[in-house]
């Protein structure tokens, strides 16, 4: 049978200025079993006679049949499948993987044939003892001397079982020893039915040789055969290519290769999770706090209801001009009784007069927040106290110096948690009566609700802060009654009452409102936060890139050698999109990790409400498994579609 059969072969290389012709027409006919020396000149052409001849490189003119089929028509991926089952190379550089062992550099085509299949391949180990390393199987390439890197460049050539051996000057780096050792183990492997074609310079080894050929200047200027060959026993035929099939072992394969890929280079494997660790990692915190400020913001203004209005003097400064004194309204105690009198649909207003106290009891000086509240407040709040309780109406009007205390309060003032209703306290000066403790409201996100006392309004008004006028009202409307309404009702019985004709003079506001207005904001704030992390998880990104484009070109050698012992173009792009998918979901799971933590500890340390939802940790997982497909795709892509000669030749 002939395995290879070329017809008027040209080659020319086709450069920017110039083109470079250097093959000129070769006629070959090579029968199996045979094994052809091929000589000449430096530069005469040899390399690119069997790199075209072994489906490294293409030919410009000529046909050519491999094991009978014009390899021509063949797609690059069916020329890789090719070379994977049928040709071994071995390279007068050896081109085997540094990072890889001697068994595992055998092993490589193996990951690339179709058949993971026994009977389809060599054993690695017996291939390795079969050339004298059987105690070198877990060393790696500079741990061998250069015969023995070459015996495992033979060993990983057999271990898919090749039709034909295409040795391009395999001794031309070795000294005589090693190089008569090759030799011998070429002529042995021939002598069990492998074709051989070898390049070389030196003519002893044409002795080894069936045949030997010439080349000068691109043609073959003489052919002879030096000694019979024996009809090789080997009956595959190219016909017989299978076409490589999808399966979950391939994606096995590709991650075992990602993966050592990355142990290879510990620092920058490291350095790369990092950055999008970091990225990951803000991008969680940021959420964990966006998400806690909404919250926040949403507990306390669905605890206060959204059937409230709050009533407040207008603006003193309208359009950036002064009004003139005195139209901002003033409140009074009996607007509360006349409001809920004259307008249908409120159920209860809470008046209000606040400000800061200085509350001493105990031996003990705190500075707290005091209401003046009337006696709806507690109601409208649902702000009964958890225990003692609370004063009447006609305590409010008595001006009765009573109190109620928030629970902070109390574990500040009375730290030893006794029973402190009927204790007195001096609030400003004056002493107070407590008869009731707050219930425990809990942190709004910015401010302790628990840090307060509470006192009948017109105590406020009239002995602690010695003023008629209300800081506020809470207006409670009825179940059904309009918003609307009941708040133009109120300002119009206020202009009323008070005289007054400017409507902006009171400002009335809806609950609803302010709960939008706020929820609003909270997630504008989010948003912020969410873009912050996300253009730090961008640059991570940027940064894998970057790193992967340096790996390719790094790595450029090892593709050409992967691509020449049968990777394909798929093959290439997986490997080098797990490797950066696998980075980035490494820095993804490291930082949604550290970002909780975050979360966690600015959570402890500022007080602010942060919430981790597996929304966040799903979304922040995912994006970045993402990054590392986007930002791997552009180099593993390059990687892939390089030439395998170019790249092999690449230094
Ligand atoms: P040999 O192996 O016989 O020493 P080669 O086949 O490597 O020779 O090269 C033959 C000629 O082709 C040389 O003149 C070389 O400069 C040229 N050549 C080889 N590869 C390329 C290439 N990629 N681009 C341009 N010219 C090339
Ligand atoms: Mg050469």
């Amino acid at each position: 049978m002939k395995v290879i059969e070329l017809k008027g072969l040209k080659k020319t290389y086709y450069l920017e200025k110039i083109d470079v012709p250097v093959l000129h027409g070769i006629d070959l006919e090579v029968e199996q079993g045979e094994f052809v020396a091929i000589m000449g000149h430096s530069g005469s052409g040899k390399s690119t006679l069997l790199n075209i001849i072994g489906l490294l490189d293409k030919p410009s003119e000529g046909s050519f049949k491999l094991a009978g089929i014009e390899v021509s028509k063949y797609s690059d991926d069916e020329l890789a499948s090719l070379r994977n089952q049928y040709l071994g190379f071995i390279f007068q550089q050896f081109h085997l993987l540094p990072k890889l062992t001697a068994l595992e550099n055998v092993h490589l085509p193996v990951i690339y044939s179709n058949s993971k299949d026994e009977s389809h391949h060599e054993n690695p180990e017996k291939l390795l003892k079969l050339v004298g390393l059987e105690d070198r199987m877990d060393h790696r390439p500079n741990e061998l001397s250069g015969g023995q890197q070459q015996r495992v460049a033979v060993a990983r050539s057999l271990v898919n079982k090749p039709l034909i051996i295409f040795a391009d000057e395999p001794t031309g780096n070795l000294d005589t020893k090693s190089t008569k050792e090759i030799i011998k183990m070429l002529r042995d492997l021939n002598d069990s039915g492998i074709t051989i074609v070898m390049v070389t310079h030196e003519p002893d080894l044409t002795a080894y040789a069936t045949r030997t050929i010439k080349l000068q200047d691109g043609v073959i200027i003489s052919d002879e055969k030096t000694r019979p060959a024996d009809a090789g026993k080997d009956k595959r035929g190219a016909q017989e290519l299978k076409h490589k099939v999808f399966s979950a072992s391939r994606i096995k394969d590709y991650f075992a290769e990602a993966l050592r890929a990355l142990a290879g280079n510990k620092m920058r494997s490291i350095l790369s999770i990092l950055g999008v660790m970091i990225g990951v990692a803000s991008l969680i915190a940021m959420l964990a706090v966006g998400t806690g400020a909404q919250k926040a913001i949403q507990d306390q203004v669905s605890s206060l209801g959204s059937n409230l209005l709050t009533v407040s003097p207008g603006a003193t400064q309208r359009g950036g001009i002064s009004s003139e004194a005195g139209s901002r309204m003033r409140l009074y105690y009996t607007d509360i009784a006349d409001l809920k009198r004259r307008v249908p649909g409120i159920s209860g207003i809470a008046g209000y007069a606040s400000g800061r106290v200085q509350a001493v009891a105990n031996g003990k000086n705190y500075n707290t927040r005091m209401d003046g509240v009337s006696i709806d407040y507690f109601s409208i709040r649902n702000s009964f106290p958890s225990s003692g309780r609370v004063f009447t109406s006609q305590e409010d009007t008595e001006k009765q110096k009573l109190v109620l205390i928030g629970e902070t309060v109390r574990q500040n003032l009375f730290p030893d948690g006794r029973d402190v209703i009927g204790e007195y306290i001096k609030i400003n000066r004056i002493d107070f009566q407590i008869i009731g403790i707050l219930p425990v409201k809990g942190s709004s996100g910015y401010r302790d609700e628990d840090d307060k006392v509470v006192i009948p309004l017109n105590t406020a008004l009239n002995r602690v802060f010695g003023t008629e006028n209300l800081s506020n009202m809470d207006v409670q409307v009825k179940d059904g009654a309009d918003m609307g309404e009941v708040s133009d009702a109120i300002i119009s019985r206020l202009l009323i009452t008070h005289r007054q004709t400017d409507r902006e003079s009171v400002r009335v506001r809806n609950m609803a409102e302010i709960q939008e207005t706020m929820s609003s904001m909270a997630n504008a704030f989010s948003l912020l936060l969410g873009s912050i992390a996300f253009i730090s998880l961008l640059v991570g990104g940027i940064g894998i890139m970057n790193i992967m484009f340096v790996s390719v070109s790094e790595r450029t050698k090892e593709i050409g050698l992967r691509k020449a012992i049968g990777a394909n173009n798929a093959d290439i792009l997986f490997q080098f999109i797990i490797e950066s998918i696998f980075v980035c979901s490494a820095g993804g799971l490291i930082g949604i990790v550290a970002g909780s933590g975050g979360a966690v500890l600015v959570s402890k340390i500022a007080g602010w409400t942060t919430s981790i939802t597996p929304f966040s940790v799903i979304l922040a997982f995912c994006f970045s498994a993402l990054t590392g497909l986007v930002f791997g795709v552009w180099p593993a892509r390059k990687a892939s579609l390089l030439d395998p000669i170019d790249a092999l030749r690449h230094d």
